[in-house]
């Protein structure tokens, strides 16, 4: 049974929030995002799309939108150190759909952010408030006061049934409401960069319409394309040791040691930024602490993860899918806080390992590199599907269908 009348508040209209209020707005609930930024945040550059979280966004009714603007490559080319060809091609195209019934795309940030922003406009159940300087939250018998303070010195006073932190990898939903810890400095940094498509593609060094994955000693590389704005999005990530982990910054070009440039793909990608680059910290966040009382945490905020598994945003778009119908099918928010996390908590801990274990294997030294690629090459390029069909091929929520939807069209 949905209960009608229910007031979620969200902070962060990131993709694990905007997901949440499209998710709960169906349902019929109302939903205030709260989000610090005066305009949608497009940082970033590119992002993959897996079946897993795909599936949720069709669902949404988002398939179209995506379609038209997200990219399929049809495969993921392995390059091992110093390797002019690929040790293997993992199919990833056709084959994640015959699969998961799902592709597995690639999307610009900017566009994937503006397609659920535009999908929550459409609802006059929710309300996107930008702007929003601070909020304070204070729980009684009766429910929850939410006191939010703006930029322009506004101040918002409401009642709700639960609040939601979506507020990122440095969440103070986390921190300060819920007493979580601060995020951790993994010891990684994401040198990110955009080139344009031709430059890249005509030094014959990577295919212009497939995803390359380099690997090397202490390094790794992903590369894909977006048709769509012609460039390859580039994200080289190394370790680096960090003065303020906190701090993304533009630089000219990474400080890369030089036998990194005996990778012929890095030399390419190297020559062809133009663009220059920008560095970001890879922040992560483990903590059991998801929820208490009607507060909880969903996406970075919960369980922010290293990239090397690609499937953040796919963590933070599943917990928007379980906990929707959940808000507003449960009696209480603490119950249905309580459900998530036991639904959403051992497969996120899963997800981390194996991110985080992808870093060991991507970056090591010959000879052991030697056996890890006797290892993938013996997997075949479909045997990825097979051992993290789990991963792809997972629904969170099968009921979902069966809970009746309600639309407010504006
Ligand atoms: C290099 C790199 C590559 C990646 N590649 C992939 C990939 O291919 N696939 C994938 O699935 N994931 C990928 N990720 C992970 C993914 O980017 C994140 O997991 C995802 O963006 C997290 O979404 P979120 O909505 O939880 O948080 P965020 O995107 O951080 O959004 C949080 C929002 O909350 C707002 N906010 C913060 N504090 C407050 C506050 N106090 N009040 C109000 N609003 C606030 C912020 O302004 C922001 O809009 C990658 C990450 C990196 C670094």
């Amino acid at each position: 049974m949905v209960a009608k009348g229910r007031t979620i508040y969200i902070a962060g209209a990131g993709i694990a929030g905007l997901t949440l209020a499209l998710a709960l707005a169906k349902f019929g609930a109302t939903v205030v995002v709260l989000e610090r930024t005066q305009t949608l945040q497009t940082a970033g550059a590119g992002i993959q799309i897996s079946p897993n979280a795909r599936c949720v966004l069709d669902r949404l009714g988002l398939s179209r939108q995506l379609t038209q603007s997200a990219f399929v490559p049809q495969a993921i080319d392995i390059y091992p150190f110093r390797r002019p060809r690929p040790l293997i091609s993992l199919q990833i195209g056709q084959e994640a759909q015959e699969r998961f019934g799902a592709p597995y795309a690639v999307i610009h940030r900017a566009d994937l952010a503006e397609i659920l922003f535009n999908a929550c406009r459409r609802f006059a159940n929710i309300d996107i408030q930008f702007g929003v300087r601070q909020f304070d939250l204070e729980t009684h018998a009766r429910g929850l006061s939410i006191t939010v303070e703006r930029t322009d010195h506004n101040t918002i006073n409401a009642r709700a049934f639960a609040f939601i932190g979506a507020d990122g990898v440095h969440s103070c939903t986390r921190t300060l409401i819920l007493s979580g810890p601060e995020s951790e400095y993994s010891g990684y940094v994401a040198w990110r960069t955009m080139i344009p498509i031709s430059m890249l593609a005509d030094t014959g060094i990577i295919a212009r319409d497939r995803t390359s994955l380099l690997w090397g000693p202490g390094f790794h590389a992903v590369a894909y394309p977006h048709p769509r704005h012609d460039r390859f999005n580039v994200a080289l990530f190394t370790k680096e040791k960090l003065d303020d982990p906190q701090k993304i910054s533009s630089v000219q070009t990474p400080s890369l040691p030089r036998m990194l440039l005996k990778s012929p793909q890095i030399e390419a990608i190297m020559e062809n930024a133009i663009a220059g680059w920008s560095m970001w910290p890879l922040n992560a966040v483990s903590t059991s602490t998801w929820h208490k009382g009607p507060v909880g945490l969903i996406g970075d905020a919960a369980h922010a993860m290293l990239p090397f598994q690609a499937q953040g945003a796919a963590m933070g778009i599943e917990d928007a899918a379980t906990l929707a119908p959940l808000l507003v099918t449960e009696t209480d928010a603490q119950s249905a806080l309580a459900r998530y996390q036991s639904l959403r908590q051992k497969r996120v801990d899963r997800v981390q390992r194996i991110s985080a274990r992808n870093g060991v294997i991507y970056h090591m030294e010959w000879p052991f590199s030697l056996a890890r690629d006797m290892v993938v090459s013996a997997q075949g390029p479909t045997g990825h599907f097979d051992r993290l069909n789990w991963l792809y091929g997972y629904d969170p929520n099968p009921e979902i269908n069966t809970v009746q939807t309600i639309q407010h069209f504006t």
